[in-house]
């Protein structure tokens, strides 16, 4: 193996440390406390793992914490009388409605209900409209931690070719924007793109969220390109469930110049990034100057 490893586990650590910092020096200059409030309707066992460990590291840093756990028969009036009180509750900062939502429940509406303001997920269409055309916007958790660990690892990325697999709202699209907004060259590939391979191995950064369990092989990478797993799979190895991510590691460790794990890599960063983001919300909402390094 050649590849150097982003370690994302690591990197989320200090995010977190600095969004504390913060967090106690608003208490103090400006006594001021940013709040998170998570919704989770029904009991999605993957879902009820994320808000839990949303709230405690949300309390880690020293933010406000609210949950509301909602049935799965929840009537959507019911769930927008909530997100209407909470964009109106002057100690909530941040809202996020965690997806995916019972199929009863429109998901666009439900979102686009969220005071952009606060919708710290970054997928209100208003947000999604303001990365878009380059102006300041609540950014999509999951491609900030990618870009910080990009920026972090290169510097500037400007002028790089990037090519992200996958081209879903809350990944794929995003992740090319703030690359674009970074001055790369991008290519967003999906499941019709010919030639997938021969596509990736023109890439300097390559970004895989496709949702297919080491999909992405060696024979996808450029010698010494850098490539970030967004992926989440779990699978059977061995007669044990195991995390796996889209990117087969030790193949394309071989080839990359660095790479990120799973576990261990972008998934720590995806909360660090929602902590960032509340923090972000709060010194907006508040007039204060919001701290740099923690968005896009
Ligand atoms: P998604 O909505 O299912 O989108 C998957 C994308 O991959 C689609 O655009 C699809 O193309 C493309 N795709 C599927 N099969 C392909 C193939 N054979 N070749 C090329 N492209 C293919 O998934 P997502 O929500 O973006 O999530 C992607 C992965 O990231 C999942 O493993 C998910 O668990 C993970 N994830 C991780 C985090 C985190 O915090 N680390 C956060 C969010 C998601 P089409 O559009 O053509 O169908």
């Amino acid at each position: 193996m050649s590849a150097v490893i982003i370690d994302g586990k690591a990197f989320a650590a200090r995010v977190r440390a600095e969004v504390a910092a913060h967090v106690a020096r608003l208490a103090k200059e400006n006594d001021l406390q940013p709040g998170l409030a998570v919704v989770l309707v029904g009991s999605d066992p993957a879902s009820e793992v994320y808000v839990k460990s949303k709230g405690k590291m949300t309390v880690e840093v020293g933010m406000h914490s609210v949950e509301h756990r909602l049935p799965a028969d929840t009537p959507e009036a019911e769930l927008l009388a909530l997100i209407a009180a909470l964009n109106v509750d002057k100690k909530i900062h941040g809202i996020l409605v965690q997806l995916p939502l019972p199929g009863h429940l429109d998901s666009d509406l439900v979102i686009n209900a969220i005071d952009p303001a606060k919708d710290v997920d970054g997928f209100h269409i208003s947000n999604v409209g303001l990365l878009g055309t380059g102006q300041k916007s609540m950014v999509p958790c999951t491609p900030l931690g990618c870009l910080m660990m990009l920026r972090d690892h290169h510097g500037s990325l400007s002028g790089m070719n990037a090519v992200v697999v996958g081209r879903s709202n809350i990944v794929g699209k995003p992740m090319a924007q703030l690359l674009l907004g970074d001055s790369c060259t991008v290519t967003i590939a999906h499941s019709r793109t010919k030639d997938l391979a021969a596509v990736c191995r023109g890439a300097d950064i390559l970004v895989a969220a496709v949702g297919r369990a080491e999909m992405i092989t060696g024979e996808y990478v450029k010698p010494g390109a850098t490539v970030i797993d967004v992926g989440i799979n779990r699978v059977e190895r061995d007669g044990k469930m195991r995390l796996v991510g889209d990117v087969a590691f030790e193949s394309c460790a071989v080839v990359a110049g660095a790479i990120t794990p799973v576990p261990g890599g972008v998934g720590p960063m995806t909360i660090a990034c929602l902590l960032a983001n509340t923090l972000t919300a709060c010194c907006r909402a508040n007039g204060l100057a919001e701290p740099s390094g923690l968005t896009a």
